[in-house]
């Protein structure tokens, strides 16, 4: 901090307890406060960087009651640049591609609204899951351990937010790529997203959640999207079996049909 002050990045983990004048949560022998050592710490900082869902929007600490007056740092610093990495765990490969961006470029990447880089948290889970075509065809897992998880279905029905979530772990995954929550079959929980514990981390799906189809156009919930889905699938196959019928018919006849 001193011999490169104004040129550091400063990652920070964990709310800040702003409770009882933040005495929740203190660091050394002198007990400074996580308020105090935060504001000290971020003052030459040349950004700061938030990391998991608690240094981002306050996280588990900030649900409901949130009784240490839990908060990110996003509401505790505001006079320097800040990037929120969110989720629980944060991926250590979205820190790194902060990192390389900032040291390339000497600028930090472009950020979506909730301060998040989008070439991280531009995606949504939903777009690039491997069960989206279950979810397409209204194939859900309905129950824990029924045909449909053995099958790998969506997971919606059982709770899963990738909906409503944006991050690119349904890309990237964890743990060097092994793996990642939906693919050992739990549903997304939507860490990455402001409140996620209060808003999302339940195992049913959000009551009357609208969901848009893949091509755009009207939300729908998701049992009138997979109705909706059924029915074009059924017309589809309908009309492949109409057409296979005919062009049946016309090579009896010895009618070309190329
Ligand atoms: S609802 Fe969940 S499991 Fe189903 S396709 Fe979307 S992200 Fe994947």
């Amino acid at each position: 901090m001193e011999h490169f002050k104004g040129k550091y990045l400063l990652f920070v983990e964990g709310s800040i307890p702003m409770g009882m004048n933040g005495q929740y949560g203190t660091i050394g022998a002198a007990g400074e406060t996580f308020h105090d050592h935060l504001v000290r710490c971020a003052e030459n900082a040349a950004a700061v960087v938030a990391v998991g869902a608690c240094a981002t929007f306050g996280g588990i600490p900030a649900a409901s009651p949130n009784p240490t007056g839990a908060v990110g740092v996003m509401d505790v610093i505001k006079n320097k640049p800040l990037i929120n990495i969110p989720a629980c765990p944060a991926n250590p490969a979205n820190m790194v591609g902060v990192i390389l961006h900032y040291l390339l470029t000497g600028q930090v990447p472009e950020l979506d609204s909730l301060l998040r880089p989008k070439f991280a948290f531009g995606y949504r889970i939903h777009d690039n899951c491997e069960r989206r075509a279950h979810f397409d065809a209204g194939e859900y897992v309905e129950e824990w351990g029924d045909q449909g998880a053995q099958n790998n279905f969506c997971l919606y029905k059982m709770g899963c937010k990738g909906p409503m979530t944006f991050n690119n772990c349904s890309i990237i995954r964890y743990n060097e790529a092994v793996n990642w929550p939906i693919g050992v079959g739990r549903g997304c929980i939507g860490c990455s997203e402001p409140d996620f514990w209060d808003k999302y981390a339940y195992e049913r799906p959000m009551a009357n959640a609208k969901i848009k189809a893949p091509t755009g156009g009207v939300e729908k919930t998701v049992d009138e999207f997979g109705l909706g889905m059924l029915t074009a699938a059924g017309i589809g196959i309908a009309i492949h079996a109409a057409a296979s019928a005919v062009a049946g018919k016309r090579e009896k006849s010895g009618e070309s049909h190329e």
